[in-house]
């Protein structure tokens, strides 16, 4: 174990044993299960379900390890990429005393997490670019800042942030980077994954959510040094990941020619709904996207929103949001969808914007 990490870990969490499950204690090959209280008779729709799943997930791990070409023992699960935030904070944040940074506008649950676990948050903004602002992140860093968190491609703004940026963060500081990559199979950046050995402070995000189309799986990874992944696993719900979401995640691995298709035809919509925006009237500005969404400035962006809502359509209302101000973000939708869309903000225009 190294020191640098025992360090930054809650001093009550280097003293917890973990919870020892019947699968913990005997994982070998038996004929008679009777150690951990399910029914042995089965299950009301189905054979397969009355037993306890794999607490390390280890077929899906092997599976992913395959697909991303990293060893298994840098692999985290988590029950979505949201669990894998918790028990980051968990993990390694004492209430009240430590403190995280995010850079707005970024995703919701860095924050939300943190105040759910009583962790001082601080923000440093994204530039007017929507870049990392180093200097305003160097200035919020003290000896009890724990985490930053860095999202790439970010959420909502859509853009990629600089990889020599990040490698500052990762260089410098004595905490954790966090990276979450949620949206990095839409991007024309590569992920940091390769660079996971060289960075002992590095944790990156991915998730089955998006590219992998699997939101309803609740299925996250956190990629770290192998002493990461183990301190994660010893305060993790000892079976976080169901029985069904291993079998389909571990299904869905067997498919990446299908989900290399799909983010193909995702990107190729991007860049065609892009250029339509881009020509509308109403639209001030498309903002570049490495993502599966693109986030627009309209005149009237709270107007709009209301009238695509009337139509059946809903956007996400980010125009209050700092530093996108006016704006919606608009995930890519199939052709037949992509199209409903532009043909209401067409309609919009002839009924609200007077001609000149
Ligand atoms: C959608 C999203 C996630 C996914 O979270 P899950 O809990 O895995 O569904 C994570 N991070 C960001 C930035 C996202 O936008």
């Amino acid at each position: 174990m190294s020191d640098r990490i025992t360090k930054l870990v809650r001093n009550n969490i280097r003293n917890v044993k973990p919870y020892s499950s019947a699968r913990d204690e005997f994982s070998g090959e038996a004929k008679v299960f009777l150690d951990a209280n399910e029914n042995s008779l089965g299950s009301p729709t189905t054979k397969w379900y009355n037993r306890y799943p794999d607490p390390y997930q280890h077929k899906v791990k092997e599976a992913i390890s395959k697909v991303k070409s990293i060893s298994a023992e840098h692999i985290f699960l988590g029950n979505g990429s949201d669990e894998c935030i918790d028990l980051l904070y968990r993990c390694f944040c004492e209430p009240r005393k430590d403190n995280v940074i995010i850079c707005p506008p970024t995703y919701g649950m860095y924050e939300v997490s943190a105040s759910i676990n009583d962790i001082g948050l601080r923000k440093a903004p994204l530039t007017p670019e929507f870049q990392l602002d180093l200097g305003a992140i160097e200035s919020l860093v003290d000896s009890n800042t724990k985490i930053i968190w860095i999202c790439s491609p970010n959420n909502p703004t859509g853009n990629s942030l600089r990889y020599e940026d990040i490698a500052m963060l990762l260089n410098n500081f004595e905490g954790l980077v966090v990276v979450d990559e949620a949206y990095i199979n839409f991007s024309r950046q590569r992920s940091l994954l390769a660079e996971i050995d060289e960075y002992p402070n590095l944790v990156i995000l991915q998730t089955f959510s998006k590219a992998w189309g699997l939101a309803a799986l609740r299925l996250g990874m956190a990629f770290a040094s192998p002493e990461i992944v183990e301190w994660l696993n010893k305060i993790k719900p000892p079976y976080n990941i169901n029985q069904a979401t291993q079998e389909l995640g571990l299904k869905a691995l067997e498919e990446t020619g299908q989900v290399n298709d799909m983010i193909r035809e995702i990107v190729a919509m991007r860049e065609e709904l892009a250029n339509v925006f881009y020509r509308m009237p109403l639209v001030q500005h498309v903002y570049p996207s490495d993502a599966n969404f693109l986030l627009v400035k309209v005149r009237e962006a709270a107007t709009v929103y209301q009238y695509l809502l009337s139509k059946g359509i809903v956007v996400r209302d980010r125009s209050k949001v700092q530093l996108c101000e006016g704006c919606l973000r608009i995930t890519i939708g199939t052709e037949a969808e992509n199209t409903l869309l532009v043909d209401a903000m067409i309609d919009y225009m002839k009924t609200s914007v007077p001609a000149n």
